[in-house]
């Protein structure tokens, strides 16, 4: 039993059906009482049983298998609107799900270092069956980390979809992690997520208005940075400017001059045309 749950847990083993290359462990309640889910009130009176299948860890390098011998009890409060409900396990089993919670972390640990092809390659030389999609689902469903006490962070903006829709990607400097993602470039939505972060001491952005002021007024104890991509970038186009520039002067300084050779101008043209020719002015 405590191989498979700790010894604070309330469940028991029925029995085990060990095979070549599965196992299947088949558990059951061992409290007696319940209570409602929604008024708390503890019930004995037993309504049901039902069956829930779930994937677990692998056991002995064989793929395994936990079958729940799940109860549904009456709600003794008259008030109740709740007048049956089923037993819940939270600390191993969540509603709604094909997996225990401990392989679902594990899961989730796979996909977030390795990505979902290789994560799905890997879990299979450990007898978990699992697709990539199922992976990618595990990481969307997972909660985003709660804004903590940064104390420095990178702004930039991310495209939700290119030269459409762009959002703001915060970023923790100290661990290199996504903290969050804002739905917009605006100002007002930068200024909101710094006012909680009172302990932030730096931010690097690149030279974009917004975030310039929403960063003095969001956070102004905080040092601005430029962040070194955008420094390096502004300095690369800086550069290649200067370079035109000097060699179009340098090119034109070198070319061969072109003289021009003077314009010859009839003898038999009248007085008023030659000096017209030669002087170009009209009287
Ligand atoms: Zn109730």
């Amino acid at each position: 039993m405590n191989l498979i749950f700790s010894s604070v847990d309330v469940f028991k083993v029925i029995s085990v059906d060990n095979q070549a290359d599965y196992i299947n462990i088949y558990v059951q309640s061992r409290q007696r009482i319940c209570l409602c889910l929604n008024c708390c009130e503890p019930s004995t009176k037993l309504h049901s049983y039902y069956t829930r299948k779930f994937n677990d860890l692998p056991t002995f390098g064989k793929a395994c298998k936990i079958f729940l011998r799940s109860r549904k009890f009456y709600c003794l409060t008259d008030e109740c609107p709740l007048k049956i409900f089923t037993e819940r396990y939270e600390d191993h089993f969540k509603p709604c799900r094909r997996t225990t919670k401990r392989l679902e972390e594990k899961l989730l640990d796979t996909v977030l270092e390795l990505g979902g092809k290789p994560g799905e390659r890997i879990c299979r030389h450990f007898s978990i069956t699992v697709s990539d999609t199922t992976l990618l689902r595990l990481v969307n469903r997972a909660p985003l980390p709660e804004p903590g006490n940064f104390t420095a962070i990178g702004v930039d903006d991310w495209a939700y979809k290119k030269r459409e829709r762009y959002g703001s990607i915060l970023v923790d400097l100290t661990t290199r992690r996504v903290v969050d993602l804002l739905p917009d470039r605006e100002e007002k939505s930068l200024i909101i997520w710094l006012r909680k972060q009172p302990k932030l001491e730096v931010i690097t952005r690149d030279r974009y208005g917004k975030y310039r002021r929403a960063a003095t007024k969001g956070a102004p104890q905080a040092i601005q940075v430029t962040d070194r991509w955008h420094l390096l970038k502004n300095l690369g186009e800086a550069l290649t400017k200067m370079m035109t520039r000097e060699y179009t002067r340098l090119t034109r300084s070198l070319a061969p001059k072109i003289e021009e050779s003077p314009v010859e101008i009839p003898d038999e043209l009248p007085v008023r045309e030659k000096e017209v020719a030669t002087t170009g002015i009209i009287r």
